[in-house]
């Protein structure tokens, strides 16, 4: 399988690569994750079971497309594929773990990001994965249809095949016309992810996002998510209110925008999840 992979890394980046050392990162909640080097050059390298090919191709195509956007860093996606019963994905490596004070940098780096929009409206080109949770995204015209359908309501499914019960969930989708009222964000490029664990800082010093969900959306969802889960360094929100203030109400509707974490947290984990998204849903609907 390496040795596939490093050919398909040569071909892909025009070097001739081959492997000479290999070694696991820890950290990753989904794959086995490596960093493969011939001594110059350094990819990290994703490997799970050949049936997440999607998986991977999804996660390469969201990181070209904010790689694209030339507005924060991000891995630049090298490669997708299978060999011998493995998926893989491989990626420009980064030497992470700097400090300093690069969280200002992050805001404002992803205030360009959320300035980057679309004029298909809300979504995608293609369905992706939050965790291991597939995530549909067809186009749709308003984030009202996009937020209630495809992420609330889809979520919900998902939650209540695996035993979750909500049973205001269907007052909550019909309440949404007016938890959303005088809310009409553009579509943004979005992360999709944005928890701490997708957050980090090169040994040079820059911000970069890793790990992506990547679809066009309200901005508001990557901003709440920093928040779900310990909020990042103070410099973030400041820079990032700075560069692209938020709407009023965000405070009400962070709730909504992190209840589809909450509730992917329960159709992935199971446990409390499920008592923690019907208080928010009761919340919501106070
Ligand atoms: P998973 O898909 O399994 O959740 P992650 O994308 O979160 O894996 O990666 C696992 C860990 O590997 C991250 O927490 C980060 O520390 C490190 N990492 C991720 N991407 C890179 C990269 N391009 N270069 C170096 N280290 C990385």
């Amino acid at each position: 399988m390496w040795t596939a992979i490093a050919q398909h890394i040569s071909a892909q980046t025009g070097t001739a690569f081959t492997l000479q050392e290999r070694r696991s990162v820890g950290g990753g909640c989904i794959n086995q994750a490596y960093q493969v080097s011939d001594g110059r050059q350094s990819f990290f390298v994703k490997v799970n079971q050949a049936t997440q090919v999607a998986m991977f191709e999804a996660e390469a195509q969201g990181l070209k497309e904010m790689y694209d956007s030339q507005t924060i860093r991000v891995p630049r996606p090298i490669c997708w594929g299978t060999a011998e019963g493995s998926a893989y994905l491989a990626m420009e490596w980064l030497e992470l773990g700097g400090g300093g004070d690069a969280w200002g940098c992050m805001g404002t780096a992803l205030a360009a990001m959320h300035r980057v929009t679309s004029d298909r409206g809300f979504g995608w080109h293609q369905p992706n994965t939050i965790g291991a949770t597939p995530q549909p995204n067809p186009w749709t015209p308003t984030w009202l249809e996009f937020y209630r359908e495809h992420r609330l309501r889809h979520q919900f499914r998902l939650a209540g095949r695996r035993g979750g019960r909500f049973p205001r969930q269907h007052e909550l989708l019909m309440a949404l016309p007016d938890l959303l009222a005088d809310h009409a964000p553009a579509p943004s490029l979005v992360h999709g992810d944005l928890w701490s664990g997708n957050a980090a800082v090169t040994q040079s010093g820059d911000p970069v996002i890793l790990d992506p969900a990547t679809y066009f959306g309200d901005r508001e969802v990557d901003i709440a998510m920093t928040e779900l889960f310990g909020r990042f360094p103070e410099a973030f929100y400041a820079a990032y209110q700075a560069a692209y203030p938020l709407d009023p109400g965000y405070g009400g509707r962070k709730i909504l925008y992190n209840l589809y974490h909450i509730l992917n947290h329960f159709t992935l984990f199971g446990g409390s999840y499920a008592a923690q998204a019907n208080r928010m849903i009761d919340q919501l609907l106070r």
